[in-house]
């Protein structure tokens, strides 16, 4: 694994790069402009995690909720949505399973279980 710091300072060697300031908390890279054009964004969740401010819940193409990358659960809205649950169901479904958001996730530490489907697996 090549830390954010490490990109960032070969990157550094190479190109002008200017920080861009970004109003979004949840933002996930850290962007910078280059001069003479263009720009870079660096997302190191792992080395500089972001997740203090992560406001994502993901939908999988068949019809899962994962309320982070690492979620080890998924939570049934094709279910709900098959069965014809009313309006008021919904909104109930998703306020429970925004409530069981992870404040983070723990790659790196003892125990770090891998989700069965990868981040690839889940448009992530
Ligand atoms: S690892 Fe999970 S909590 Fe952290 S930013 Fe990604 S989706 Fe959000």
């Amino acid at each position: 694994m090549v830390p954010g710091h490490e990109i960032l300072r070969r990157l550094q060697a190479k190109f002008s790069l200017t920080s861009v300031v970004s109003e979004n908390k949840s933002e996930t890279a850290k962007r910078w402009r280059l001069d003479g054009g263009g720009e870079i964004g660096i997302i190191a969740p792992v080395t500089e995690p972001f997740c203090g401010h992560c406001n994502r819940l993901r939908l999988t193409a068949d019809g899962q909720i994962r309320t982070c990358l690492f979620s080890v659960v998924e939570h049934d809205l094709r279910a709900l949505l098959r069965e014809g649950a009313p309006d008021e169901a919904l909104r109930e479904f998703f306020y429970t399973v925004a409530g069981k958001k992870e404040d983070r996730h723990h790659i790196g530490e003892p125990g770090f279980v891998q989700p069965e489907r990868t981040m690839s697996c889940i448009g992530g």
